[in-house]
This record gives structure tokens, C-alpha cells and sequence, in this order.
């Protein structure tokens, strides 16, 4: 069953929206307790895989609800900017819509796996030679005459769909976690987390009334909501920065942004929440990247290693009291990105077809 269909009472969709679906969300819940074994700071740590859905990210959750609605209103075509995953995410809904779609993306700085999406299902690729807020300054010029429909997070539709990965952890977890972390590049969503955490609680939240398009369900089915935890790279960190960037850098490409559309939201989410920023540098992304993937079997992409890698850092400044269970967003598939996981690992060995040399090889490890 696909999200809309399962949180149909909690999303703005009419009687007869066509709902546009690849069967997104119901992720799995994983426990990291090899990651967090070695640890002396004691706390139940969670990941959400959001690698799992149909594209390989979260940006599914919701694009079935943006490109449903683009359906409803009748457009020919849906627009984009992107770091990949959107555009991944958009295309192929709208494969499944049968309607157009344009992606803009930056030139150079697209990991491999998602270009490839964009190019598979069949969409209009354009490169741009400048970053994504180039990209997503001129789609939000170019959409402006109402043909084609912008499927960003501008789109309140996509803010919506995503809201119900915190029903999916409450469900799952059977309670409210007492920190949820994640990566922040637009805001997007950590925007949509508290919207979902918000109404799941029966709580409102600042800017559920300007994001809020229909009347929909909001009868609570948990008490509380968690401290957010918003963690940016480094190099493309302005809300750590308190400002937005010009040049962002970052191995983690999918939040590679200087100018994040959800800027004032995410302010409110922090404040409101009790919750904070912090900040990564590309070494401890990308090594606790490894650690998941060689600790727990998980393999997600730079910008989702991110929300772990913030979360140990702060565990060392004790701003995360023991026993507290932390709940982390993993954005995207690791397989997103081979080029990473290639560069950041060891070579194969290269031997003869031979038993003999084989053996020989295993010995030295066991
Ligand atoms: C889009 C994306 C993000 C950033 O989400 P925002 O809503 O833009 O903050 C993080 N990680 C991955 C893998 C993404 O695709």
C-alpha cells in the first residue's frame, strides 16, 4: 500500500485526486546497536532507511503526493531543480503519470546513480552550468506561468507526503523518540518531520497553517513530540553560518546548498522543538558512512551518514542524555553514489584463478 493510501485521512487529497503511486514508505526501523556498542555514553539508537523507497530516498514520500496533485489540476509537464534525488524521484513519477517531465540539475556535481535516473525514465535533462540554487532560481522563474508544475519543496504537496515518515516511526517505535536527527539541506525536510511529529501529537506547529491547504484529520495518536537535531557538511552549512552561502562544498552532494528554500521554517522547527544545529566535516561523514555500512549492513549516501555522524559528535558533549532513544533519518541509498564508495574503500585483490593463491589470501585474514 502506498502513503496516500494508508494516511489518506491525514493528507490534503479530495475523493477524486488520482493517486500516483510506487508503493512508497513503510521503511524499516533499524536498531544500530553494533554502531553504538563501543560507545560509553548509553542511548538506543535508531535509523530510519529511507534508501528503501522505490527511487532510493526519501524525495518518493513526497513526490507521490506533489505529482498526484500535479495530475489533479490537469498540467501537461512537472519541473524541478536538483541535487539528483528530487529529479530522480520526479521523473520517474511522472513516468508513472504519464506526463512530462524537465529536471535542472547542477553540471559535474550529480552523483552517478541519480543521473542515471534522470536519464532512464525518459525525462528532459538539463545540465546548468552553476549549483542547485542557480537551478532553483530559474525553475521558480520559469514556473511562474502555471504550464508546468514545480514539484521542489516549495511545493507544499511535497512537505505533506513527507510528514508521514514520523507517523510511520511512531508507529513503529510504539513511542516518541526523544531526539530525531537528521541531515539539512533545503530543510525540506526537517520542516516536514515536525509537521508529522506536530499533528501526529495534536500539537501545532508555526507553519502548519501556511504549509496546511485542506482541512484534514488531526485527532493525535501520540502525546509528544521530539528534540529535532539538524545537521549540515561543513562546507555547505548556513545555518550554522546563521547566513546563507554563496560556494557550497561538499562531498555529501545532495546537501550541497547555500540558499535553503526552507530557511524561516527550519529556524522555527529548531526553536520550537528545543533542538539544534551542528555541523560535519567531510572526513567524519564519510567515515561514519563506512562505520554503518561495515558495523550494521546498511549502506546510505554521504548526506545521510550525516545525521549519525552529528548525532556521536554530540553524544561527546553530553547534550544527549543516556538512556535517550535517538531516531536518525537515512535519506538516501549508498548505491546512489558508487564513485564514493569505490574511491573511499580498499581495492580487490587481484589473483589467479587458482585455489592454491586463494587460500593463501584467506589465511592472512582469519
Ligand atoms: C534531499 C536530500 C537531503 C536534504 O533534504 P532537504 O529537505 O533538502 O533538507 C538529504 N539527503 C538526501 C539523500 C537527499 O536526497
Amino acid at each position: 500500500m502506498g502513503l496516500i493510501e494508508k494516511y489518506r485521512d491525514r493528507l490534503p487529497v479530495l475523493s477524486n485526486t488520482p493517486i500516483v503511486s510506487l508503493e512508497e514508505g513503510d521503511t524499516p526501523l533499524v536498531e544500530l546497536k553494533n554502531l553504538i556498542q563501543p560507545f560509553k555514553h548509553k542511548i538506543k539508537l535508531y535509523a530510519k532507511f529511507e534508501g528503501l523507497n522505490p527511487t532510493g530516498s526519501f524525495k518518493d514520500r513526497g513526490m507521490t503526493l506533489a505529482v498526484s496533485k500535479a495530475v489533479e489540476k490537469g498540467v501537461k509537464a512537472v519541473i524541478c531543480a536538483s541535487t539528483g534525488n528530487t529529479s530522480a524521484a520526479a521523473v520517474a513519477y511522472a513516468a508513472r503519470a504519464g506526463i512530462a517531465s524537465f529536471v535542472l540539475i547542477p553540471s559535474g556535481k550529480i552523483a552517478l546513480g541519480k543521473l542515471s535516473q534522470a536519464m532512464m525514465h525518459g525525462a528532459v535533462v538539463i545540465q546548468i552550468e552553476g549549483n542547485f540554487d542557480d537551478g532553483m532560481r530559474l525553475v521558480e522563474e520559469i514556473g511562474q506561468n502555471g504550464e508546468l508544475e514545480i514539484v521542489n519543496s516549495v511545493n507544499p504537496f511535497r512537505l505533506h507526503g513527507q510528514k508521514t515518515v514520523s507517523f510511520e516511526i511512531i508507529e513503529q517505535l510504539g513511542y516518541v523518540p526523544d531526539f530525531h536527527a537528521l541531515p539539512v539541506g533545503n530543510a525540506g525536510n526537517i520542516t516536514a518531520h515536525w509537521m508529522g511529529y506536530s499533528e501526529a501529537s495534536g500539537k501545532s506547529c508555526c507553519f502548519q497553517e501556511s504549509v496546511g491547504c485542506y482541512e484534514i484529520e488531526k485527532k493525535p495518536f501520540s502525546n509528544d513530540r521530539p528534540t529535532i537535531l539538524g545537521y549540515q557538511a561543513a562546507g555547505a552549512a548556513p545555518f550554522m553560518r546563521r547566513e546563507k552561502i554563496s560556494n557550497p562544498e561538499t562531498v555529501a552532494t545532495a546537501i550541497r546548498i547555500g540558499s535553503p528554500v526552507s530557511w524561516d521554517y527550519a529556524w522555527n522547527v529548531i526553536r520550537e522543538s528545543g533542538g539544534w544545529f551542528n555541523e560535519c566535516n567531510d572526513e567524519e561523514i564519510l567515515q561514519t558512512q563506512k562505520l554503518l555500512a561495515k558495523t550494521e549492513g546498511i549502506f546510505c549516501e554521504p548526506a545521510s551518514a550525516v545525521a549519525v555522524a552529528g548525532v556521536l559528535k554530540d553524544l561527546g558533549n553530553d547534550k544527549i542524555s543516556p538512556g535517550s532513544t535517538v531516531v536518525c533519518t537515512l535519506t538516501g541509498h549508498g548505491l546512489k553514489d558508487p564513485d564514493i564508495a569505490i574511491a573511499r574503500s580498499d581495492k580487490p585483490h587481484s589473483v589467479a584463478a587458482n585455489r592454491e593463491e586463494i587460500a593463501k589470501l584467506i589465511k592472512g585474514y582469519i
